[in-house]
């Protein structure tokens, strides 16, 4: 049967990709809220085509231009967002390593766009990616693959991994808050004594219920600790991690991938007057920047193709490290503002982004493992 033109539309569009290397980039600009100026002109255009916009520097009145993989204007909803993402979410369960990271200023609609909102049709993508996996685990359930699934959830404070999730672990870790990164023998990045929470897969509206669990557990573990540590959410980078296994029943075949789902800090420059007095916001500024300039660092390395990628700089790249190499795959959001009085930061989000667009990871591995005793029915 012919592929619709849409169908055909998007195999072409993955082919290019494939071409292209494998990092994406996304760009989405939130509209206008209640608390933003609403008088004004939107700072940023976004052009019909979806994939270019222009932006109006506040400070001198120039415009630039912009064109990445796909270019959302306010007005998309999370489940257009979502479509757009779907094939990506789909290539963990074929085995990859995958990655997502939302970028922006505080207050861009990063969290959004990952998490959303209760509301149903607010949901954001680590929902609407559970979701999908959950449902397509069941149809592959008839071609004799059975799928394990779990989650765990971590936060990145001053270079530090804390587990959101540690409540839901059966064998409490009594210092969970100093989490250490390890490399497996198969030369796998890790969190050694991360919780990894089941979620069943057999029944995916149980599936679901399991996710809103473990989504409020982290939630408040979260908010808990920033209140003690007088800290803010957009201070540090939170990861959101389902682990796939699927095997088949017939062939023995065993795929594993990894789903990352991470809304990074606030990029926006941080205040070096006043605040910097206070030692625990000196180090905690030192540390954001660490981490997002080394994940530029990381980026940068691998566009010019250098035989040294710095992923142990920070724990965040050296987390994610199997993602951002070779054998994995990454999509980066970059979340604007609209105001003018955000041209300036989201400016500088822009030019990152653009130099994300141009690396290349060269072609990604699944993870497959093929039973060399194969069954004989
Ligand atoms: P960040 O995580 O980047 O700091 P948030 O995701 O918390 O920003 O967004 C800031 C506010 O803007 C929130 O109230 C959020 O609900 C709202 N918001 C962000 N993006 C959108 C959007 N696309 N549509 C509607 N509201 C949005
Ligand atoms: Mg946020």
């Amino acid at each position: 049967q012919l592929l619709s033109s849409e169908q055909q539309r998007r195999k072409m569009h993955n082919c290019i990709q494939e071409l292209r290397g494998n990092i994406r980039v996304y760009v989405r600009t939130r509209p206008f809220l209640p608390n933003d100026q609403t008088n004004e002109e939107p700072a940023i255009d976004v052009s019909p085509d979806g994939e270019s916009l222009t932006i109006l520097d506040q400070r001198n009145g120039a415009t630039h231009d912009f064109k990445f993989d796909k270019v959302f204007p306010p007005s998309a909803g999370q489940d257009n967002v979502f479509q757009e993402v779907a094939d990506f979410v789909q290539s963990a369960l074929d085995g990859y390593n995958v990655c997502l990271f939302s970028y922006g200023q505080t207050g861009s609609g990063k969290t959004h766009t990952m998490q959303g909102s209760g509301n149903a049709a607010m949901r954001g993508i680590i929902p609407r990616a559970v979701e999908q996996i959950l449902t397509q685990a069941k149809v592959l359930q008839s071609q004799k693959w059975s799928f394990n699934l779990s989650a765990s959830f971590l936060e990145i404070y001053n270079e530090e991994i804390k587990d959101l999730l540690v409540q839901m672990s059966e064998s409490k870790h009594p210092d969970s808050h100093k989490l250490k990164i390890k490399r497996s023998r198969e030369g796998k990045s890790y969190v050694d004594g991360l919780t990894e929470v089941p979620i069943e897969t057999r029944d995916s509206a149980t599936g679901m219920q399991q996710l809103d669990a473990l989504m409020s557990v982290a939630a408040r573990t979260r908010s808990v600790a920033s209140t003690k540590m007088n800290a803010q959410s957009s201070r540090s980078h939170s990861v959101f991690m389902l682990h796939l296994r699927g095997i088949n029943e017939d062939s023995g075949t065993v795929v594993e991938g990894t789903l990352n789902l991470c809304d990074l800090a606030g990029s926006e420059r941080l205040d070096r007057s006043g605040a910097d007095s206070d030692a625990q916001r000196l180090r905690e500024t030192q540390a954001i920047n660490k981490s997002l300039s080394c994940l530029g660092d990381v980026f940068n390395a691998l566009a010019q193709r250098a035989s040294h990628i710095p992923y142990r700089n920070s724990t965040l790249t050296y987390l994610l490290q199997d993602c951002l190499s070779g054998d994995g795959k990454a999509l980066m959001f970059v979340n604007l503002s609209p105001t003018s009085a955000s041209s300036n930061e989201s400016l500088c989000s822009l030019r990152f982004a653009q130099r994300v667009n141009q690396v290349e990871l060269g072609k990604p591995t699944k993870n497959i493992q093929y039973n060399k005793s194969r069954k004989t029915k």
